[in-house]
């Protein structure tokens, strides 16, 4: 690890001044649980660490009056997933923390950082692969004709098709969150959707913060549907491991038909991914066997896999046909 400086500012203001001051010199970190294996590996190397742990940012898991779920950006991961407010309102949310990471690291890790952890490309991990366009841009991408088993179909580049690895990001596009941001400007609030940006060629430019700025809050609106929703992760081994394919799926059934559904898939976009397709072949048709089969053979229109993931768009649609199957009692 290399010599920084750790500054640990006790509010909101001082911590986004030292980000907007020394801009790529300075990086944020919050439960340490992805932030501590990147500077130990070699792969940041910031002149200022600021941590986020003194009561910069809030923890507090609760519900507005219109029932919107607002999670502090410090929360803890297994704090949110086991709060009954998310249980019970927001299934989805909870059941993709539940099979994120491992106990040890849900108890340190925050959902605020959460969403910003860096993707887990095996070349951009190790810093003895020189080409690598995300963590040293303008060096190529080993990835494209290398090991690409885990890497994305959707949404990739000549540039970069590293998958963005976050599992609760996935039901939080679905359900349509926003996020609460701060920073030097002032107060912004952006759909989740927004929050990362597509690789193209500037893949080292993962999201659309500014220097300095933090994210305060995540809030996701109630819905009926989210009420029905339900998490699907499939993965090489049962626990502790990275999504291939995930799905997110929410549904709102009125009698035999269905009024609304949400789709979002993890492990095969560069970036959390809305699977429109799928929810208009859902939206008003009856709530069926058929219906969810058509649906789901739409879940990987437009997937460009590489030799290494060739498998993952049939294993998309299997993936939704299940969370569908399983959220709408048609076992
Ligand atoms: C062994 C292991 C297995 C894992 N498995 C999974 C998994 O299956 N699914 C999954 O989704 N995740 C998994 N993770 C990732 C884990 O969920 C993340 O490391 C964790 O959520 C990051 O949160 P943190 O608070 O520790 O962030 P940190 O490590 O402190 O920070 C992560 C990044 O976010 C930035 N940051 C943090 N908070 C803020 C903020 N409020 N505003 C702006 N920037 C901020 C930091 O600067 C840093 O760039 C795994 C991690 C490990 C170590
Ligand atoms: S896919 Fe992206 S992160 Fe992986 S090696 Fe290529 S440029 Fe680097």
């Amino acid at each position: 690890m290399r010599p920084f400086t750790l500054e640990r500012p006790h509010d909101l203001a001082t911590a986004i001044a030292f980000g907007a001051a020394d801009g790529e010199r300075t990086d944020y970190i919050a439960g340490g649980t992805d932030m501590m294996q990147l500077l130990t590996d070699d792969i940041r190397w910031p002149g200022r660490l600021v941590a986020l742990d003194d009561g910069v940012l809030d923890d507090r898991i609760e519900l507005g009056p219109d029932g919107t779920l607002r999670l502090g950006a410090a929360a803890r991961m297994s704090d949110v997933a086991d709060h009954p407010a998310v249980r019970d309102g927001f299934p989805v949310i909870s059941e993709a923390l539940l099979l994120s990471a491992s106990p040890q690291v849900r108890n340190m890790a925050t959902v605020g950082g959460n969403l910003l952890q860096r993707t887990r490309c095996s070349y951009f991990r190790d810093p003895g692969v020189p080409n690598c366009n995300k963590r040293s841009p303008g060096t190529g991408c080993a990835a494209l004709d290398g090991v690409n088993r885990m890497l994305a179909v959707l949404g990739g580049s000549e540039h970069c098709i590293a998958t963005h690895a976050s599992d609760f990001a996935v039901p939080l596009v679905a359900l349509g969150a926003r996020v609460r941001l701060s920073g030097p400007g002032g107060e912004r609030t952006l759909p989740v959707a927004d929050l990362h940006r597509l690789p193209g060629d500037t893949p080292h430019v993962e999201t659309v913060l500014a220097p300095g700025e933090l994210i305060t809050a995540i809030e996701v609106p109630a819905s009926r549907a989210a009420r029905t929703s339900h998490y699907l992760k499939v993965r090489d081994r049962a626990s502790f491991e990275f999504a291939l394919v995930s799905a997110a799926v929410a549904v709102d059934v009125d009698g035999d038909r269905i009024r609304e559904a949400r789709v979002a898939m993890g492990g095969v976009g560069t970036k959390p991914w809305r699977m429109r397709g799928v929810e208009q072949a859902l939206a008003g048709a009856r709530c069926d066997l058929t219906t969810f089969r058509s649906a789901a053979a739409r879940a990987a229109d437009g997937a460009q896999p590489r030799p290494g993931n060739a498998f993952k768009p049939e294993l998309m649609r299997r993936a939704v046909l299940r969370a569908l199957r399983t959220v709408g009692g048609r076992p």
